[in-house]
């Protein structure tokens, strides 16, 4: 029942994390000593905004990975619709176990989905299918000011107790064998216009259909605080972009 209301408060949305043209376009533009068509591999795509968007900012074979089978088809639906063929591919597959040859990409990009894994071991296990001169540039949940409030600290604390600072994060993915290019801090608006402002339209129609469901509102709920404490509390944490090179 409650996978089922995760789908009807997600399916069809734009995003399944925060992010937007802008970001995917400055991380990229970060790079700066790519082979003319680079080969990137979009681990976590969701929906693939991101994925075409990389198609479109640049001349890039894309590969995108997701291990939720919806996703992939309606990216290859659309692929078909934009003729994008021979640039952008996308199959199923889990980050925890990929299956791609040593060595295959120029870039690794993972735009809110490393903390499936955690920020240390995604960047450590996906680091063999990395060219030896190719980059990462992954978005991650992190803090951005000390001493948050105790409320926020203890949702962090239940909810993903590996959240860093950017400085940790930075001495994380040198520990993990890259050297750090670049980060910069989502601007709220990332957040909002293709991810929580979607999902607070779907939570209102959810909560009046579904009054009578204690389960399933307390399930809501759970979405909604974490609208919630971000409308608080932007100012302590967000979503970073850190761009890193293989070393
Ligand atoms: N990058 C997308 C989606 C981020 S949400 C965006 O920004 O919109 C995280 C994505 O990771 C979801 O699409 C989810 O289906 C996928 N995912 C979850 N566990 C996974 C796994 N083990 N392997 C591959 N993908 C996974």
């Amino acid at each position: 029942m409650l996978n089922k209301i995760f789908w009807e408060i997600h399916d069809g949305l734009p995003r399944q994390g925060p992010g937007n043209y802008a970001s995917t376009l400055n991380a990229y533009r970060l790079i700066k000593d790519l082979p003319a068509k680079p080969r990137i591999l979009d681990i976590g795509c969701g929906p693939g905004m991101q994925t075409f968007d990389l198609a479109e900012l640049s001349d890039a074979i894309i590969t995108a990975v997701d291990n939720h089978q919806p996703f992939i088809d309606f990216i290859q639906e659309k692929v078909n619709e934009l003729e994008l063929f021979d640039r952008v591919s996308a199959r199923y597959g889990d980050m925890n176990n990929l299956k791609f040859d040593q060595a295959d990409f120029d870039v690794i990009w993972s735009e809110g989905a490393i903390y499936l894994m955690g920020f240390r071991e995604g960047l450590t296990e996906w680091k063999k299918f990395l060219k030896p001169d190719g980059y990462v540039a992954v978005s991650e949940i992190s803090w951005l000011k000390k001493e948050p409030p105790p409320n926020l600290q203890a949702y962090w604390d239940e909810h993903y107790p590996q959240i860093c600072s950017i400085e940790e994060n930075i001495k994380t993915l040198c520990q993990c064998g890259y050297d750090q290019v670049g980060h910069f801090v989502l601007p709220p608006s990332a957040c909002w216009d293709d991810y929580y402002d979607p999902i607070q339209i779907r939570l209102n129609e959810l909560f009046k259909k579904y009054d009578d469901h204690p389960e399933v509102l307390e399930y809501l709920m759970r979405e909604q605080t974490e609208i919630d404490m971000y409308k608080n509390y932007p100012m302590y944490y967000g979503y970073v972009f850190y761009i890193m090179k293989n070393k």
